[in-house]
């Protein structure tokens, strides 16, 4: 049995102004109908004029997948009647998209990196939005959103699990905001993703192609292509696939379950036709080479210098990588260490620095994690300075505190920006590794317990550890347990 899956992706492009007229484009919180005029209201005699900065985004997303920029394009009437269409058809792009081709990398888990690769990438209009009132008596329509630049991205049938379609989601999200070209939200709608399936079985038998719509989450990708991959599976060992129809189907996520909503249009039912008011796109060599100094570092290259400069895991580096914002906290946080490995006196060997990074990586993606996740806020809003954060980790890494300590002083790090020093001292949390101050509360220990000391002497090492715990109570966990552990040795095998 075979699983086919292709995506195609609606994204909001972040401009300030619609895609053909001047309007500003605003949320959805905005009062309705507030940000309209007779080009997104289609009101006759109203000429559209494409929006550059959305033609260049369009150009940068195609170039950051790698696909090829047409040198000539051109934007076409797609005609269907609905409510929230004022014009009766949306300009969009039909057999010449501003971008042709490409390919994106995903990763599921620990298996090896898979290549989609994308047929296209065109440029379209955003739809009015429209609202049923409760009673359902009636329909509202704000036309803020009418006009609105979309690019709608679309994959060759090359997904072949739900978990990979999630992944390609999550990857080609990342590419657009690394680019800045949208936030691409899905929850505000600003990422809107269809999947087209079917399956095929051994004996070649498949299933009609069905589109899913109303995706809302990454979770709703997955739980939708899961339930639809089993309504067609369990349709070809029943052998009624000829049961089923190429149809669009909506996800309906309260009831986990995917529900016809109409038999699926083909391109000519759409009578597609060149839009006469606009006139050809012909972007010149030099403008799309120019466009192309504009792409950053995206994530799969930096995914890879990660692993390479800093000797990460793999899957560290990708989850730093994921959010642009972390993957810079992690590098500012990187050059305040080198910064301290140069400072006179630090003989740090390469494998130690490594270890370092590593530690700065996971204290990032476990702790600092759970402190912003506890608060809802962003990477963004991190009060703990670059610099603090390399502080802090030399401090652990050089055993000044202990690991539990470190919980505090991070802690109070986040909330109040505070400087590892100052909260150490201030708390009175500096680990004890001094012999003298320590010997005292060793030796009580040992007097303390002689049956573990005894087991100690017999080679038991779990005993030892007792006396450690002991050791570390008697001095309010503030002792380093290493060197605990050796003055314990070290006397007990005196006696
Ligand atoms: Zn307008
Ligand atoms: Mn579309």
């Amino acid at each position: 049995m075979k699983v086919l899956i292709g995506l195609e992706i609606h994204t909001q492009l972040a401009t300030k102004t619609k895609m053909f007229c001047s309007c500003a484009t605003v949320t959805d919180a905005a009062e309705p109908n507030t940000s309209i005029c007779p080009v997104c209201l289609g009101l006759p005699g109203s000429l559209p004029v494409p929006n550059r900065t959305a033609l260049e985004m369009a150009m940068r997303v195609g170039l950051g997948i790698g696909g090829k920029i047409a040198t000539f394009s051109k934007f076409d009437r797609k005609n269907y009647f609905y409510p929230d269409l004022p014009k009766g058809y949306q300009i969009s792009q039909y057999d010449q998209p501003i971008v042709q081709g490409g390919s994106l990398e995903i990763t599921v888990g620990d298996t090896k990196p898979k290549k989609v690769r994308m047929i296209r990438v065109h440029l379209e209009e955003d739809a009015a939005k429209s609202t049923h009132t409760a009673d359902k008596q009636h329909s509202l329509i704000d036309f803020n959103r009418a006009g609105t630049p979309l690019i709608e991205s679309v994959t060759e049938p090359d997904l072949s699990t739900p978990q990979e379609a999630k992944a390609f989601v999550a990857a080609y999200r990342s590419i657009l905001r690394y680019l800045r070209v949208s936030q691409a939200d899905m929850e505000k709608g600003q990422l809107r993703c269809d999947a087209n399936i079917n399956v095929i079985a051994d004996d070649g038998r498949k299933t009609p192609i069905t589109e899913i719509k109303n995706m809302n989450s990454l979770r709703s990708i997955e739980r939708a292509l899961t339930y639809e991959i089993e309504r067609h599976s369990a349709a070809l060992q029943e052998g009624r696939e000829k049961e089923l129809i190429k149809e669009t189907r909506g996800w309906v996520e309260a009831k986990g379950e995917t529900v016809s909503q109409r038999s699926k249009e083909i391109a000519a039912d759409y009578r597609y036709f060149p839009e006469p008011d606009i006139p050809p796109l012909q972007p010149s060599k030099e403008q799309i080479a120019q466009l192309k100094t504009t792409i950053p570092e995206l994530p799969q290259a930096r995914t890879k210098r990660f692993v390479k400069e800093y000797k990460l895991p793999e899957a560290a580096a990708r989850q730093l990588v994921s959010d642009a914002a972390y993957a810079e906290y992690f590098e500012q946080v990187i050059s305040e260490l080198q910064a301290w490995f140069s400072s006179a006196g630090q003989k740090v060997t390469k494998k130690e620095q490594a270890r370092l990074y590593a530690g700065a990586a996971n204290w990032i993606l476990v702790e600092l994690t759970k402190h912003l996740n506890k608060a809802a806020l962003p990477m963004s809003a991190v009060r703990i300075t670059p610099e603090n954060f390399a502080e802090f980790l030399t401090i652990v890494y050089q055993g000044k505190i202990n690991s539990s300590a470190a919980q505090t002083v991070l802690a109070d790090m986040f909330l109040n920006g505070s400087d590892p020093s100052t909260v150490i001292e201030d708390r009175n949390l500096a680990q004890v590794s001094d012999t003298t101050v320590l010997d005292a509360a060793v030796e009580k220990v040992i007097a303390a317990n002689p049956k573990p000391v005894a087991d100690v002497m017999a080679g038991k090492t779990k005993a030892l550890q007792f006396l450690v715990g002991m050791v570390m109570k008697q001095t309010k966990g503030k002792a380093n347990p290493g060197v605990v552990q050796e003055l314990l040795k070290k006397r007990i095998s005196a006696r």
